[in-house]
């Protein structure tokens, strides 16, 4: 990265209190209805889901969640493993489309030490970058990012992967 990004709203995520026998992900990729709307998931596809991350490096932090519960890559089939890059390319190349992106970082952390923060269930990391971005997500005094601006961008976002296959959330 050109220039790191400073998100101290994620200093809530990582000090807080984790639940060991929940996995947000798995969660997510099996949501229903409205909940699909709650968690801010745009699509749930065969093999992965698309959703935005609660506690963003940037504005549309988005991610790719292959359905299995894995923590690395080797214990991934070939074919959620395809799937998942797959998604991906299709993901990337909306996002440049729905926010004006003009670069994206793609990439995953696989462990603890390296730093992910859910280390268990593997999942690709796309975080939009324009020239000169940072510090224009409206995010409350305790710093928290607004949960009403996740839940605008979902609904920004939401046309732009309407045309994926898969399970979704009316925009409502
Ligand atoms: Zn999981």
């Amino acid at each position: 990265m050109k220039a790191p990004l400073w998100a101290p709203w994620r200093m809530e995520y990582i000090l807080g209190p984790k639940d060991k026998t929940r996995c947000v992900f798995c969660e997510a990729v099996a949501a229903r209805g409205d909940d699909l709307r709650e968690r801010r998931v745009l699509v749930v596809t065969d093999r992965c889901a698309i959703l935005l991350n609660t506690y963003p490096f940037n504005s549309s932090h988005l991610l790719v969640v292959p359905h299995a519960h894995v923590s690395d890559l080797e214990e991934m089939s070939p074919e959620d493993h395809a799937a998942m890059w797959s998604l991906v390319r299709e993901t990337a190349i909306r996002l440049r489309r729905a926010v004006g992106a003009q670069g994206i970082n793609v990439g995953m952390n696989l462990g603890q030490v390296a730093g992910a923060g859910i280390a268990d269930h593997a999942h690709v990391h796309l975080v939009p970058r324009w020239l000169g971005d940072t510090n224009f997500m409206p995010v409350l005094a305790d710093v928290h990012v607004m949960p009403e601006y996740l839940d605008e961008t979902w609904r920004k976002l939401h046309p732009y992967f309407a045309d994926l296959p898969g399970r979704r959330a009316p925009l409502g």
